[in-house]
């Protein structure tokens, strides 16, 4: 099942919806906890999809991809290296990601994107797939000169725009052997899969709600594979993952 947010033209409001070929159906109900599918129905030139989710936090692993780690010549890590990007800096599917003027080098990250469905603190690692709603494309902007000044990372990766999200929510997909890929004006720039992360999704999930509570809409960036590379203004960046869907964003 794919999950859309979606903005209305019609009745300017704004839904969740289940994605159906060329419609969307609208749902009632919370969409992560219960909800049902109901007869009334969209089509995307009638909408505007919206990021997936306003999460309290989005929460990103460094470094967890072997051929990424084995590119930049770093020791793999002993536990997951993680950061925070504020959730002001999410855009959705063809948004702008606009270029800061106080960094010269932005950089995207393809990454998975894991959506948060109950709140949940100090989680089994068996039981870590009960708190997971679906998954949906990102891209981890950075400011890299920023990152490298500053000695760590909140300003090179908080900026407005720095994260886009979606297009959708995708349940069903087994995060465990997806490829993915990030084109850069049509080229492909990054390609691995997900098979080759260093700490795996249930780990993290574990992990992080050892650290701080996680709640419904939260999202977890699981880390880039190898291929990083500078964007500037008039480009197109896609991320692209299998079985979930394609996240396009411009440069301006
Ligand atoms: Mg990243």
């Amino acid at each position: 099942m794919k999950i859309a947010q979606f903005y209305d033209f019609t009745d300017k409001n704004i839904y969740y919806g289940i994605l159906k070929g060329e419609k969307i159906y609208k749902i009632e109900g919370d969409v992560f906890c219960n909800f049902i599918e109901i007869n009334d129905f969209v089509t995307l030139d009638r909408i505007k999809i919206l990021p997936v989710t306003l999460p309290s936090k989005i929460i990103c692993v460094g470094l967890n991809y072997k051929d990424h780690a084995d590119e930049v010549k770093m020791r793999l890590p002993e536990e997951p290296i993680i950061f925070l990007k504020p959730n002001s800096s999410i855009v959705g599917q063809n948004d702008y990601i606009v270029m800061p003027n106080q960094s010269k080098r932005i950089e995207y990250e393809a990454e998975l994107a894991v959506i948060i469905k109950k709140e949940g603190k100090n989680v089994p690692l068996e039981e870590a797939k009960n708190y997971i709603l679906g998954y949906t494309c990102a891209n981890d902007i950075t400011a890299r000169d920023l990152q490298k000044k500053d000695g760590q990372w909140t300003r090179a990766k908080s900026f407005d725009t720095f994260c886009p999200l979606g297009p959708f929510i995708e349940t069903e997909v087994d995060p465990t052997n997806l490829e993915i890929k990030l084109f850069l004006n049509k080229e492909l720039k990054q390609h691995s899969n997900t098979e080759y992360m260093i700490f795996g999704i249930y780990y993290l999930i574990s992990f992080i709600s050892s650290i701080m509570t996680l709640f419904p809409g939260d999202v977890i960036l699981t880390g880039t594979p190898p291929g990083v590379g500078q964007i500037k203004k008039g480009d197109e960046v896609i991320v692209s993952i299998e079985g979930i869907g394609e996240l396009k964003n411009f440069i301006k």
